[in-house]
């Protein structure tokens, strides 16, 4: 969710390793990952390779990871942006961002252009609530303009991230550009369980923890809600000055992650 406005072309080294669960999703992913690398297979009996492709699913489930690591797999550069980013940019200032980031991108080709929360500058008109109408109608311009000019044989594909697919300009999703979604859930049972596993490993931890349990305590918990739990369990194992990060760590850890979704659930009003 980090994306940052100015990622050019980052070598990524997260492999598909690196997500856990989101199994089907990683099979389309790697599909797009082969484009990257044997784009003449594809193009040989006259196909046109997808340009784009839209991961759709809840915040923290794994969407900017799994694009990285699709990255990682290519071995190709990451650049990124956030819809977010553009939010109260001066007049002019968004679309000639994307024309520097598409210009880069050029340049590098093949690679991979990651924008998060797309819906920040493709929503449908007049549904915008955070940016000047038309300053978010000319940053989707130029990313109209933007995917519209570089052939299906470019080397580039565009990965954009959003759980509104319902609000998006229907431009976007026409063909040739975001005609592919691809989408991204939050995980069930089995798929928390591997998620704990990731992110327990680089953690000290008694030997006798109940990953299982773990899994059953945190319905609802997206990956990162999971990260952050073994996090917390760490830092407050380490605060009682143990050496291993016990059972009871992950309870208390828990609720504290509990407790601090419930909040932002009371902070952020519901959208429109
Ligand atoms: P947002 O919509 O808020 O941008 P996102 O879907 O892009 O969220 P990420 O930024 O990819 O979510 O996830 C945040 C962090 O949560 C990751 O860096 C990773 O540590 C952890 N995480 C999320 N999903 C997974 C997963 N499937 N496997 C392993 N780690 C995960």
């Amino acid at each position: 969710s980090k994306a940052t406005l100015f990622d050019k072309g980052t070598r990524v080294n997260i492999t598909f390793n690196d997500v856990a669960g989101l199994d089907e999703a990683k099979v389309e992913v790697m599909e797009i990952v082969d484009f990257l690398k044997n784009p003449k297979k594809y193009t040989s009996l006259g196909g046109k390779i997808p340009k784009g492709a839209l991961l759709v699913g809840p915040p923290g489930t794994g969407k900017t990871l799994l694009a990285k690591a699709m990255a990682g797999e290519a071995q190709v550069p990451f650049f990124s942006m956030s819809g977010s980013d553009f939010v109260e940019l001066f007049v002019g200032v968004g679309a000639s961002r994307v024309r520097d980031l598409f210009k880069q991108a050029r340049e590098k080709a093949p690679c991979i252009i990651f924008i998060d929360e797309i819906d920040a500058i493709g929503r449908a008109r007049g549904k915008n609530v955070m940016m000047s109408n038309d300053e978010r109608e000319n940053t989707l311009n130029q990313l109209l303009v933007e995917m519209d000019g570089f052939g299906t044989d470019s080397g580039i594909i565009i990965l954009a991230a959003t759980n509104r697919p319902d609000v998006l300009d229907s431009a976007l999703l026409r063909p040739g550009r975001f005609d592919r979604q691809i989408s991204i859930d939050k995980p069930d049972l089995a798929g928390r369980e591997t998620i704990f596993e990731v992110h327990l490993k680089p953690i000290k931890t008694s030997p006798n923890l109940d990953i299982k349990k773990l899994a059953s305590m945190t319905p609802g918990f997206a990956g990162a809600d999971i990260a952050n739990v073994c996090n917390e369990a760490a830092l407050i194992a380490a605060r009682k000055g143990k050496n291993q990060v016990e059972m009871e760590d992950f309870n208390d850890a828990i609720d504290r992650v509990i407790g601090g979704l419930e909040k932002k659930n009371k902070i952020i009003s519901p959208e429109e």
